[in-house]
């Protein structure tokens, strides 16, 4: 059997090994001449790095990522709101990472140059079409400008959120849907703060910092590369555009985080340390009434591109490519229509319900609670929400995203990794 999978970002390159793992033959076309490690930090949850740590991956992801010890809620004052463990702290047999994007993509990558050989993975192969009928996939060759046909049992595309399968598919659906919101990106190396491996929001639904530390590098020796998101609403319907290496100035953002300066962290001597700041809008896409069509199916962003809350982006294309090789592995040539069927009708709702909690701010809710509540800070957290309420804000998201700690930990065991 063999599958072709188009991109080879971190759902495809997961799936390539993972299918690998299964003594299926598999070929990867990548757009990008070369694969840098581009991106900022990232944050993998427990029920994804159970499988990565199936793929023995977990000492290499250790050398590079810090082990996420816990994740708190802070007001736009600096007020803790709400903690709570994460990873191993939090009873998971598997740790929780946050780790650089490009970092974990190279990781990757390598990997599958040395387990699947180096001619299983072409960059510079852009895939313009696909054929649901004979699997067939048509490539662009990005250095010489010529096409071919390459043809497999099934194609995978795993080509993120400007997918131009998911387009074949839906040529009417446009671009991305914007939210009235926009990230800017960046890394700073500093002094660790809280834990030294705490992953912090902080703010409301208009203007938010995302910030947690993502490299064990740094860490052992006494400082940390800080990741961080500044979010901020900005009027107007129009997006800036959809392209994560998009650089941008600090004075774009920085001007109303100014006063953001905390006992326990100085929000704009933070933004200042970092040298490159780049801007994405915050968007998704709606949920798609079908992934698979006869032997194409899609993974990851392709298939359900997320607001980025609650480290769910590359968990869950992760996740997705676990589901899908299980129902590759239990299939025969013939049968693999109906095992990407199986494979969407497992996965779609489930990541359409994580989209869908996106858009209603997923677990950050709770900072809009306290801003509505109490815009001017609070002497006591309980006289703001009670704790039953707190606790009910977190349980019920991750009820949703499929973070219950039975369930990675039966997976732990089930894989003898623990
Ligand atoms: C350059 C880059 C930087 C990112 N930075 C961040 C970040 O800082 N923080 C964050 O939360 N998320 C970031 N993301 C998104 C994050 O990686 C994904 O949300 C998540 O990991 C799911 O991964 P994916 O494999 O589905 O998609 P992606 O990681 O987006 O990977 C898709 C891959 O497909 C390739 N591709 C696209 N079109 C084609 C085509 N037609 N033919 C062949 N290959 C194609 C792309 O080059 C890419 O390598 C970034 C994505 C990219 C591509």
């Amino acid at each position: 059997m063999k599958i072709s999978i188009i991109g080879g970002g971190i759902g495809g390159l997961t799936l390539a090994l993972m299918l690998k793992a299964r003594g299926m033959a598999v070929q990867v076309f990548e757009s990008a001449a070369q694969v840098r490690p581009l991106g900022v930090g990232i944050n993998v949850q427990p029920s994804a790095i159970v499988e990565l740590a199936a793929l023995g991956l977990l000492p290499q992801l250790d050398a590079l990522g810090v082990r996420t010890a816990e994740v708190c809620y802070f007001n736009r004052h600096g007020q803790r709101i709400w903690s709570e463990p994460r990873g191993l702290a939090a009873g998971y047999r598997v740790p929780q990472f946050s780790i650089h994007r490009g970092e974990l993509q190279m990781l990757l990558m390598q990997t599958a140059l040395q387990r699947l050989g180096p001619q299983a993975v072409s960059c510079g192969q852009e895939a313009v079409a696909v054929d649901p009928d004979s699997a067939s996939v048509t490539l662009l060759d990005r250095d010489s400008g010529q096409t071919r046909v390459e043809r497999a049992d099934a194609v995978i595309s795993a080509d993120g959120i400007h997918s131009a399968v998911r387009r074949q598919f839906y040529p009417h659906e446009g671009p991305p849907r914007y939210s009235g919101r926009v990230l800017w990106r960046a890394t700073t190396v500093g002094k660790p703060f809280l834990t030294g491996a705490s992953m912090v929001m902080a703010g409301h639904a208009d203007q938010k910092l995302v910030t947690y530390p993502i490299s064990r590098r740094h860490a052992d020796q006494g400082e940390s590369l800080i990741n961080w998101i500044a979010e901020l609403r900005v009027p107007g319907d129009t997006p800036p555009k959809s392209d994560w290496n998009k650089e941008v100035a600090l004075d774009v953002f920085a001007g109303p985080f100014e006063a953001w300066r905390w006992d326990w962290l100085d929000v704009p001597a933070l933004f200042r340390g970092a040298s490159t700041y780049y801007e994405f809008p915050m968007v998704d896409r709606d949920p798609l009434p079908r992934w698979t069509h006869g032997r194409v199916t899609l993974l990851g962003d392709a298939g359900h591109p997320m607001y980025p809350i609650g480290s769910n982006g590359a968990t869950q294309a992760i996740l997705d490519a676990r589901a899908l090789v299980d129902q590759i592995a239990g299939s025969d040539v013939a049968g693999l229509p109906a095992a990407l069927q199986r494979y969407q009708d497992d996965r779609l709702p489930k990541t359409a319900r994580i989209v869908m909690a996106n858009r209603a701010q997923g677990p950050d809710h709770v900072m809009q609670v306290f801003e509505e509540r109490a815009p001017e800070g609070f002497k006591q957290v309980h006289d703001v929400a009670s704790q039953a309420e707190l606790e009910d804000i977190a349980r019920g998201y991750k009820q949703i995203v499929g973070l219950d700690i039975e369930t990675v930990n039966a997976r732990a065991e089930s894989l003898g990794l623990v």
